[in-house]
């Protein structure tokens, strides 16, 4: 490509609302432009850098036997009522309406869609196991939309969904996309680590996160540092000295929950029960608080309390339930009443003043109106601690450390959460109807880009990896004025397109100067320069990475880059 003919536009300063260097270079070198918050185009360079990756997603996915389609990003509310996220994803979930008044949603994710299709499509075991698998843009009204492409709004992402017809088979399918997730990760050249997703005993083993490791990462994962133990503990330890202000407390109420089944059940009666809608509740059983249910408020959100806005539900009651709920993808809260559950409720609910419910230790009643502090003691848990740097590792093998991490990828055992509720079923080989078993795998590709700036720059600009690169080599003609020069690097340019290399041509009326700085800044791995010695076929070759340059016979630069 000619540069000259690109848009390519690079910028001398920072824009001034991007503090990491992920947003700060790929703005300045001119791969992404944004336009509105979180949300940006990808320029040419930046879509050839984000098809790297997509190829790479691609290339292990289809390995590992799964297979891409396309779902549509405008989404019925119906499918989304019928799973109950409707109501429980919360905010972050672009809603619509069309012009009949229809009410629909932007895609944050495609549990709905899929079932829905599976569920018609599929009858009998012998279509099972299936995986597949989309490149598709995704719609999050994120509270926070910051950091470029870290967390955008509308980010690009790999999905993927396995139906089962037992949990044994899940495993399977799981334990492939793992795999498959580990070589994506590696062959983007990342430095990263899967974690265990929650950060207690359950739900462990049934969903991890790959995380880059990165000072930027809002994640902090707790590891060992003799074993591969390695959990995310979902920005534990800080706990606010609590002052209880008492905003007016309304008088506390107990109400019936009649039948409930899960908490969720709880959820949705009390949310009806309560105008302003449930943002926790706290459940105090012999003495002690256990459980803890949140619904997605994004008012609520920052990052202490990052798990919060994962978990749109999460659960309580028996260890059924919780089981039920933890595989429902609605995210995760650590096991029933962990010391870190209670914490990041109670501060919540001290700091916040949001409307508490609680357990009124009866069966089929809670309370409403709960006030910490007035109702429950607030201090006596405020101290508890999930985990801490020098701990003995779980694992026991090893002090536990702290480091932090982008979370680039998900994958995550459904369970029959989606199957159970959207009547996705199958008839196994005795003709018996059964439901379905799911996982759920996601990538975010656009944020893997920003990961991969982040692990690969300078001072001077972006350093790729070689696969990652938008090209192989950035071919500068110095002064295309000057006639041998311009013939040469012509020449080149020509020579190196029929050898099949990809090249970026800098045939700019620009001073070396800018040529220089714009090329470290795009970070191409090689550059070829051709200068003052043109005349004498000698042209500068310079790796991007090393700064190792060297003078070439021209004759031999095809050779020299294969
Ligand atoms: P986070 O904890 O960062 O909000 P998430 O847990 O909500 O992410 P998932 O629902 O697990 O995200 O989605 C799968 C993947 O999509 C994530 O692992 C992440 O790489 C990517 N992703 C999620 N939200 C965003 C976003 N706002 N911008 C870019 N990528 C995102
Ligand atoms: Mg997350
Ligand atoms: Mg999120
Ligand atoms: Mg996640």
């Amino acid at each position: 490509m000619k540069q000259s003919q690109m848009l390519i536009p690079t910028l001398k300063e920072n824009p001034a609302d991007a503090e990491i260097k992920s947003h700060q270079l790929l703005v300045r070198a001119g791969y992404i432009r944004q336009i509105a918050s979180g949300v940006y185009s990808f320029l040419p360079n930046g879509r050839r850098v984000l098809r790297k990756v997509e190829d790479i997603v691609r290339e292990e996915m289809d390995k590992a036997g799964a297979h891409e389609m396309m779902m549509p990003a405008l989404q019925p509310a119906e499918l989304w009522q019928e799973s109950g996220r409707w109501s429980t994803y919360g905010s972050e979930l672009m809603r619509l309406h069309d012009r009949h008044d229809r009410e629909f949603a932007l895609g944050a994710t495609h549990e709905e869609v899929i079932t829905s299709l599976v569920r018609d499509a599929i009858k009998s075991y012998k279509r099972l196991p299936l995986t597949v698998y989309q490149i598709q843009n995704k719609f999050r009204d994120e509270k926070r939309p910051r950091f470029g492409l870290l967390r955008g709004r509308e980010f690009l992402m790999k999905d993927a969904y396995s139906f089962n017809e037992s949990f044994e088979s899940l495993d399977e399918s799981y334990e492939k996309m793992f795999a498959a997730y580990s070589n994506i990760f590696a062959r983007c050249g990342l430095d990263f680590r899967a974690v265990i997703a929650d950060s207690g005993q359950m739900g462990g083993k049934d969903t991890h996160e790959f995380m880059v490791l990165s000072e930027v990462g809002e994640d902090v994962i707790a590891y060992s540092d003799t074993s591969d133990y390695a959990a995310n503990i979902e920005m534990a330890p800080v706990v606010a000295e609590h002052t209880i202000s008492h905003q007016e407390p309304k008088p506390l109420k107990k109400v019936s929950t009649p039948n409930q089944k899960t908490m969720q059940d709880v959820a949705n009666y009390l949310n009806h029960e309560l105008a302003e809608g449930i943002k926790a509740i706290m459940f105090k059983v012999d003495d002690q608080f256990v459980m803890v249910v949140t619904r997605g408020d994004h008012e609520i959100n920052d990052v202490k309390l990052k798990n919060l806005y994962d978990a749109d539900i999460v659960d309580l009651a028996t260890e059924q339930d919780t089981q039920t709920l933890m595989g429902s993808g609605f995210g995760s809260l650590g096991p029933v009443g962990t010391p870190k559950e209670i914490e990041v409720v109670a501060d919540l609910a001290v700091e916040k003043l949001v409307n508490v419910s609680s357990g009124a230790n009866e069966s089929g009643y809670h309370y409403v109106n709960v006030n910490p502090g007035r109702d429950f003691e607030v201090k006596e848990y405020a101290d508890l601690r999930f985990i801490k740097e020098g701990d003995p590792s779980p694992d026991g093998q090893g002090t536990i450390k702290f480091a932090r991490g982008i979370e680039v990828g998900h994958v995550f055992k459904l369970g029959e959460f989606y199957a159970d509720k959207m009547n996705a079923s199958y008839l196994n080989d005795q003709g018996k109807s059964q439901t379905m078993v799911m996982g759920s795998y996601g990538i975010g590709v656009s944020r893997t880009v920003a990961a991969i700036v982040e692990q690969y720059h300078d001072e001077s600009g972006i350093t790729w990896p070689a696969n990652i690169a938008p090209y192989q080599v950035h071919l500068l003609s110095l002064n295309p004025k000057k006639e041998d020069q311009k013939q040469l690097a012509d020449q080149l340019y020509d020579q190196l397109k029929s050898a099949g290399i990809d090249v970026l041509y800098d045939d700019r009326k620009e001073r070396a100067g800018v040529k220089f700085a714009d090329s470290d800044l795009i970070g191409i791995p090689l550059r070829i320069t051709v200068g003052k010695r043109a005349g004498e076929g000698i042209v500068e070759v310079k790796e991007r990475v090393s700064g190792e340059q060297d003078e070439q016979e021209h004759s031999k630069i095809i050779e020299y880059v294969q």
